[in-house]
């Protein structure tokens, strides 16, 4: 599966003066993120880091990950809905994992009061890596779903302009032609503007919960401004300014500043240390409140790494989605091998498994954003200390997809221009609108190709491993 540009690769001149058309036009086509210096200002930004060239991707499997996007909306949707589900698949991990008890602890007490929302929206990216089988054909394998702050898709839908442009400058014309459009921000922004519709307060605003740390603002900007453009107020605030001045009033109508908000559309909230006590009672007041909130809380608690190691046991994909058959066999043949490490016989075995043969492994924690993972001799070394301990269940083990790498040029600000051997993730971004029982929207809006060098086991581009890339289909 390479791509028709192996000739130019050790080229250098040709590369050097590409990779200098390819920087200002991201510049200028806005592939932009605030410095690490000056993470809350405007005043000095650059580029986001990006490959020099578009990735090969299989288009069998390109097809196959956007098939499968609806069906994917659907389960999340079922398990935000089903509270014995979430009970039960994470009755040992709250056990030993502070923050998912208390996000589900929220959850049980919104539950108890009573849902004040009746319109829900998701917003998800489910990313998949290409697993190379041992005769060389590739296979979809999801690697997890984002049900909170799926990110990137504003700023990949400027990606394909500026490869385009890398693709003539290189010689590559037809080629650059071949680069589908891809706008995930719009379809992202169409959901938001559905729910707020349907919240039904034309005054009523809708409110990105945003991090105190704003490095990555103008990928958000690429959703407010389709908001914006629709007429719709958006406006920006943290935990802590919800903290000062949210409040709910009897009908459970939120408030910031005494304006009304339909819609909550959450950029923040996924990890720990995100939270602090007044940043857990911010929270909990807009879950109780009846805006719409991108997402509820179990709807995140439906994204949890050990959600989707119960999604793989036989038999739970069609008790969760009864009636759809294919749908259930469509998204099973993206799973890849995901085990338990709960108590018992069954985690003893596969935790003495993978301390054997850790390089089959990786182990993963409750957590999102990045290098939380465990690999090799590190994964052996961690299990091993708590493999007689109910620490483990705060853990899943899933295979390790073995993708093959390609080379390509990674460009980030101030760093040389060398050539690296590379692998990508592909995420399909997911938007989904239930009012009540009925799904009023449910689609696939857009990609985001994402690559990053073989040397780094783990990581995406807000923590600086992986960089933004646009596929190429062949
Ligand atoms: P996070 O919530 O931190 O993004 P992920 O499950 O997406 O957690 O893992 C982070 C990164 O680790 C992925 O982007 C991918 O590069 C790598 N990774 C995760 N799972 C696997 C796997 N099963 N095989 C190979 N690499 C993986
Ligand atoms: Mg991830």
């Amino acid at each position: 599966m390479a791509a028709p540009w192996e000739d130019v690769l050790r080229n250098k001149p040709a590369i050097q003066e590409a990779a200098s058309v390819a920087v200002d036009a991201a510049l200028l086509h806005g592939v932009l993120m605030r410095t690490e210096g000056e993470p809350n200002a405007s005043d000095v930004v650059n580029y986001a880091p990006f490959t020099l060239l578009p990735s090969a991707v299989p288009s069998a499997l390109f097809e196959q990950a956007y098939a499968v996007q609806q069906d994917f909306n659907l389960l999340v949707d079922a398990i935000s809905q089903n509270k014995e589900f979430l009970e039960h698949t994470l009755a040992s991990t709250i056990k030993v994992d502070d923050f998912t008890a208390q996000l589900f602890r929220i959850h049980m007490q919104v539950l108890e009061e009573g849902l004040a929302q009746s319109v829900f929206l998701g917003i998800n990216r489910s990313d998949y890596m290409f697993d190379c089988g041992v005769d060389g054909t590739p296979a979809l394998k999801q690697i997890e779903i984002n049900t909170i702050a799926a990110s990137f898709g504003g700023l990949t839908s400027r990606t394909a302009a500026v490869h385009g442009q890398v693709l003539k400058v290189l010689g590559k014309s037809k080629e650059a032609s071949r680069l589908l459009p891809n706008n995930p921000s719009k379809g992202l922004a169409l959901g938001i503007a559905k729910a707020w519709e349907l919240y039904g307060s034309p005054s009523a605003v809708v409110m990105f919960l945003v991090e105190e740390v704003q490095r990555n603002i103008f990928d958000q900007r690429c959703v407010e401004n389709e908001l914006w453009n629709r007429n719709i107020r958006v406006i920006r605030k943290r935990f802590r300014d919800v903290f000062e001045k949210g409040s709910v009033d009897d009908a459970r109508r939120l408030y910031m500043d005494g304006q009304e908000v339909a819609v909550v559309y959450y950029r923040e909230g996924y990890v720990p240390k995100n939270y602090n006590q007044q940043n857990w009672e911010a929270r909990l007041l807009l879950e109780r409140s009846r805006a719409v909130k991108c997402p509820d809380i179990a709807t995140q608690l439906a994204g949890t790494k050990k959600v989707q190691q119960e999604l793989s046991r036989p038999g739970t994909l069609e008790r969760l989605l009864p009636g759809h058959a294919e749908a259930v066999t469509r998204i099973r043949a993206t799973f890849a091998g995901l085990y338990s490490l709960d108590v018992g016989e069954e985690g003893d075995k596969i935790a003495a498994t993978a301390i054997a043969d850790p390089d089959r492994f990786v182990l993963k924690p409750q957590r999102e954003g990045g290098g939380n993972n465990l690999y090799g001799e590190e994964l052996r070394q961690v299990l091993e200390k708590i493999r007689d301990s109910p620490e483990r269940t705060s853990y899943i083990l899933m295979d390790k997809i073995k993708p093959q790498p390609a080379m390509n040029y990674l460009l980030r600000a101030h760093s040389p221009l060398q050539v690296s051997e590379c692998v990508s993730e592909l995420g399909i971004f997911g938007v989904y609108v239930r009012q009540g029982k009925e799904m009023v929207m449910n689609e696939a809006a857009g990609h985001l190709l994402r690559t990053k060098a073989i040397e780094h086991a783990d990581g995406g581009v807000a923590a600086g491993v992986a960089v933004l890339d646009t596929p190429y289909l062949v």
